[in-house]
């Protein structure tokens, strides 16, 4: 049984047979159980960061590394041409509803702008 109480660790941590479609050593992307797009795609880090805000310089690699793996998922799901968008929701304000740093990737239909 898992010591983290944290669900996105615990996708990482392969314990819930979550079905990557990307990974490597720092980075796992999985799909978004409520899809708000045709491809709707999570990439976390492995590592336990509760958000953006709270990341540090010491962090600078691995957000680099994540946004590195969204534009692999958007080449790989062949939506690079046509076009995606990468969200980072942060804190209450920002709409943040699990506590582990992640980025969306939506991409497959027109995205409205602003946001909500
Ligand atoms: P946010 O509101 O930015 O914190 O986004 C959290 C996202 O995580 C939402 O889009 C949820 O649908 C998604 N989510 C929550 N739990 C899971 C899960 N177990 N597997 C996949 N996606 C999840």
């Amino acid at each position: 049984m898992s010591a983290s109480p944290c669900i996105f660790c615990r996708i990482a941590a392969g314990e819930l047979g979550t079905r990557f479609v990307y990974e490597d050593a720092e980075v796992v992307a999985f799909e978004d159980l409520h899809p708000q797009a045709p491809t709707h795609v999570l990439v976390i880090p492995r590592r336990h960061i509760v958000a953006l805000a709270s990341s540090t310089p010491g962090d600078d690699a691995v957000l680099g590394r994540l946004l590195a793996a969204v534009r692999q998922v958007a080449a790989d799901r062949g939506v690079a041409e046509t076009g995606y968008r990468t969200v980072i929701n942060t804190g209450s304000d920002g709409g943040q509803s699990v506590l582990h740093l992640h980025a969306h990737l939506l991409a497959g239909r027109p995205l409205g702008w602003p946001p909500g």
